[in-house]
């Protein structure tokens, strides 16, 4: 019988286990931590989002320069294949009003690992937990230490998955610690870099302490040609939210120029620019700004503060000057957040280390699965959907190649 060794015991890898042993691969998972899928779970905390149901197209375009390898993943290991398999585990999914895919109420995310972690179990898979990879050995040799003992030893199977994730949340194991050894065999890594995580905006002491944690319902924001809708916090170190989240592709690449990025604020989207300057020309009768605002536009607090902590006093002079501030306040942001707080990272192994079936150029019969490939997606189930596929192509790839 063939032996695969999977490094990594998150959704990517645990995928590819399943996968292989159901091939009839003789299969072990390695895994720091003294459980597998610590940030499966996490991802569990804000609303478990397994996938989403937006058509094939779309979804593909979400991995932004990854899409045309996305494209091929997510026709073999579909949004739709991602559900049938939960459910396989008992595990019933719905469809909520944003598109996004949840398993049912009554399942917790704890309850899907523990039946797939007792899957994995009776197809048997064997989880070497708390066991480190620490790079490789000649040619298929993987060092790897038991963190128990503190023993060192080394293993040779006919093909190995890294599936080692990125590096944001590092209690969860995800340390990105793996770099330099890949390095040292050679294989470029593209530096990490925060995603889908908040930006930094530098909000005077009087702001923070008046606005604090305030959430801005239905608003959209905009970073040169990406808009983006739906909600955000506006927070003591700046704003968060999806939108925010979606757009940390761009406003990582406008700081490469050095300045602050540009994210500007849409206060009313729903409303045209004709309406909008329809409403701000009655009369204001010697109302202050604040009652005006919340009488004709319903924009209570906070938007005052942040209207004269963000823009000059003659940006609401007249009608028309107030109708532009209200479709653009500008939000200069001057970093993201640390990487270690982000809910994924971009970076990891160049695209160009690895062939079409996701194989080390460098290392045949080593293979590379989940968010450690250079990749990024926005929230929505996006994430955990491109670990699945890239798990489930890299199993194809190897059952397919080797066995
Ligand atoms: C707060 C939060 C909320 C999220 N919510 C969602 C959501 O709702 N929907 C969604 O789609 N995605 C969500 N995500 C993202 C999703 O959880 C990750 O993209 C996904 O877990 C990555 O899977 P992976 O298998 O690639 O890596 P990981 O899940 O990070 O697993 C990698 C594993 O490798 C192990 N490891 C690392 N180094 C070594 C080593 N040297 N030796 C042995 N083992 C090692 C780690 O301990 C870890 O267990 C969320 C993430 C966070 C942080």
């Amino acid at each position: 019988m063939r032996h695969v060794a999977i490094i990594g015991g998150g959704p990517a890898g645990l995928l590819a286990a399943q996968r292989l042993a159901e091939a009839g691969w003789q299969v072990a998972v390695y895994e720091a931590q003294a459980t597998v899928g610590r940030k499966f779970l996490v991802a569990g905390h804000g609303g478990f989002n397994l996938t989403n149901s937006e058509e094939a197209e779309g979804f593909a375009a979400r991995y932004g320069h990854s899409h045309p390898v996305f494209r091929e993943l997510l026709a073999h290991f579909s949004a739709d294949d991602l559900r049938h398999w939960a459910a396989d585990l008992c595990i019933a999914t719905f469809v909520g009003s944003s598109g996004r895919v949840f398993p049912q109420e009554q399942h917790k995310p704890a309850d899907l690992l523990r039946a797939w972690v007792a899957r994995l179990r009776e197809l048997g898979v064997v989880l070497h937990l708390r066991h480190r990879w620490l790079g490789f050995v000649g040619e298929t040799g993987l060092q790897l230490r038991n963190e128990a003992t503190n023993e060192t030893f080394t293993v040779s199977p006919d093909a190995t998955v890294l599936a080692l994730g990125g590096a944001s949340w590092q209690k969860t194991g995800s340390d990105g610690q793996w770099v330099p050894a890949l390095q040292a065999a050679g294989v470029q890594c593209v530096p990490f870099a925060p995603a889908n995580c908040g930006a930094e905006v530098a909000w005077s002491e009087f702001f923070r302490a008046k606005v604090g944690r305030t959430p801005l319902k239905n608003i959209a924001l905009r970073c040169g040609s990406h808009l983006e809708r739906g909600e955000i916090m506006l927070t003591d170190y700046g704003v968060e939210g999806t939108p925010v989240y979606a757009l940390t592709p761009t406003l990582r690449e406008a700081l490469t120029l050095g300045s602050p990025a540009p994210l500007l604020l849409d206060l009313k989207p729903d409303l045209s620019d004709a309406q909008l300057l329809q409403k701000l020309q009655k009369p204001r009768a010697g109302r202050s700004l604040p009652d005006f605002l919340r009488q004709t536009l319903r924009l209570s607090h906070p938007i005052p503060t942040l209207l004269r902590e963000t823009a000059p006093p003659d940006a609401t002079a007249t009608p028309e000057d107030l109708a532009r501030l209200l479709r653009a306040v500008p939000l200069p942001v001057h970093a993201l957040r640390p990487l270690d707080e982000a809910i994924s990272t971009a970076g990891g192994v160049a695209w160009a280390e690895v062939d079409e079936h996701l194989m080390l150029r460098r290392r045949p019969s080593t293979y590379v699965a989940g968010e450690m490939l250079d990749w990024e997606a926005p929230t929505g189930g996006y994430l955990l959907q491109g670990c699945f596929s890239t798990g489930a192509w890299v199993a194809r790839s190897i059952a397919r190649r080797i066995g």
